[in-house]
C-alpha cells in the first residue's frame, strides 16, 4: 500500500479559494497497475462519496476497484478520510498537495481537472459553483466586486508520501 498525493499549480488572479467540491468531486485519473506496469489510456472517475465492491469481507468496499486486463490482479484505491485541501491565494504559483490516495495495487500518472471546482472570489467576492477546468484556464467577472477573476496556467502532478 502506498500513499500518493495529488499537488496542483495555478496562477490565481483575485480568487482567494480553489477547492474541489468534495466528497461528490469526480477525480478522472488515468491509473498504473504496480504489479505489471499496465497503463491503460482510460481515464477512470474516484469519487470519495462513492462506494464499490461491497462485501461481508468487506463492508465498507472502496472509493475505486479494479482488476488489471494484464496480470488479473485486483486493484484499488481510497481518497483518505479528511485529506483534502484548498489551494489558495498563497498557494498562487506554486504546488500544493490537494487530496491524498490510499492505492492498493494501482497508482495515479495523470490528471484530468474537468468540472466540479468551486472558486471563492477575493475580498468576499462572489463565489463560483461547478467551475469546469477543462481548458486549463478559467476566467468570470465578479459583479459583486467589479472586477475580473481567473485560474491560470492550471498544472499537476503526483508524489509519492511517506506513511
Ligand atoms: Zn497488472
Amino acid at each position: 500500500m502506498v500513499r500518493v498525493g495529488l499537488q496542483i499549480s495555478a496562477t490565481l488572479e483575485n480568487v482567494d479559494k480553489l477547492e474541489t467540491c468534495h466528497p461528490d468531486y469526480s477525480f478522472f485519473l488515468k491509473l498504473k497497475c504496480s504489479n505489471c506496469g499496465e497503463q491503460s489510456e482510460k481515464w477512470h472517475d474516484i469519487t470519495e462519496s462513492e462506494r464499490v465492491q461491497q462485501d461481508s469481507r468487506n463492508a465498507a468496499g472502496f472509493n475505486f476497484f479494479m482488476k488489471c486486463k494484464m496480470c488479473s490482479r485486483e486493484n484499488s484505491i481510497d481518497i483518505v478520510d479528511r485529506s483534502n485541501a484548498p489551494y489558495t491565494a498563497d498557494d498562487s504559483g506554486g504546488f500544493k498537495t490537494i487530496v491524498v490516495f490510499e492505492c492498493r495495487g494501482a497508482e495515479p500518472v495523470e490528471f484530468s481537472p474537468r468540472v466540479g471546482w468551486r472558486v471563492s472570489s477575493a475580498e468576499n467576492g462572489q463565489q463560483f459553483e461547478e467551475v469546469d477546468l477543462s481548458e486549463d484556464d478559467w476566467v468570470e467577472y465578479d459583479q459583486k466586486n467589479n472586477n475580473s477573476v481567473g485560474i491560470y496556467e492550471f498544472a499537476s502532478k503526483f508524489i509519492k508520501l511517506k506513511k
